[in-house]
């Protein structure tokens, strides 16, 4: 399923409506088809609605209008190297990686990564690489970043992401209790240390341990 044109605008409507309003993130949304992302056809009908979906593996593809508010929040310049905690669809992925020079992705189940992988080859989305493993460590062999993104939640920002933050750099990562609603944190790394701002309230699956068996 793809929208026609009058889809089209209403989808960017409702991302201005609700608080997306950088023109670089809305033209990067507009390019990237959430059809592609949302699989299995049993919500097909919502695919272009603004909310959450289920994807396999008990996990979810997120609500549009959030991912472009964390989007806009991580101000992602054209050479930044960026990293995602929570690969899921891919769709956060496919966005960033129109916005960002390099993109890495990591889900801890490894069918996700596999399945994201295929769509960003089949897109020519040649700037992301999707890694298996427990994102909440980051990547260390990649560090630093300018910019990491988490999209489930954790108690508190991970220590390893902050460390793997470059001077200046900033991390959106929601925190709270998995069950409840959580806080989006825009986290942004100075000489003195880290500056925290509190975005709005979301709700996302929890950051958990481990790499899944599936
Ligand atoms: N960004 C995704 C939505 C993410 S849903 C999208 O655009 O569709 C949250 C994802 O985080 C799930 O896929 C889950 O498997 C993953 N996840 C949870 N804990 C993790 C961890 N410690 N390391 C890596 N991925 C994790």
């Amino acid at each position: 399923m793809t929208l026609d044109a009058t889809g089209q605008m209403q989808f960017l409507y409702t991302l201005r409506s609700r608080g997306v309003t950088d023109p670089r993130v809305l033209s990067a949304m507009e390019k990237v088809d959430r059809g592609d992302f949302v699989r299995g056809g049993l919500f097909s009908d919502r695919t272009y609605e603004d909310m959450p979906l289920p994807i396999s593996c008990g996990q979810t593809i997120s609500q549009p209008s959030v991912v472009g508010i964390m989007t806009q929040a991580l101000d992602v310049q054209p050479r930044d190297k960026v990293l995602e905690v929570g690969t899921g669809s891919g769709y956060q992925a496919a966005i960033l990686s129109h916005l960002g020079r390099r993109i890495y992705t990591v889900d801890r189940h490894r069918r996700l990564a596999r399945e994201a992988r295929r769509i960003f080859e089949a897109h020519d989305l040649g700037n992301i690489t999707v890694i298996t493993g427990d994102g909440s460590f980051g990547l260390p062999d990649q560090a630093p970043f300018d910019k990491i993104l988490v999209t489930a939640a954790a108690e508190d920002p991970p220590g390893p992401l902050l460390a793997q933050l470059r001077m200046g750099g900033i991390m959106i990562v929601p925190v709270g209790q998995s069950d409840a609603v959580q806080s989006l944190i825009k986290v942004t790394r100075t000489p003195d240390g880290f500056d925290y701002d509190e975005l709005r309230a979301v709700r996302f699956v929890p950051l958990i341990e481990g790499i899944a068996a599936d």
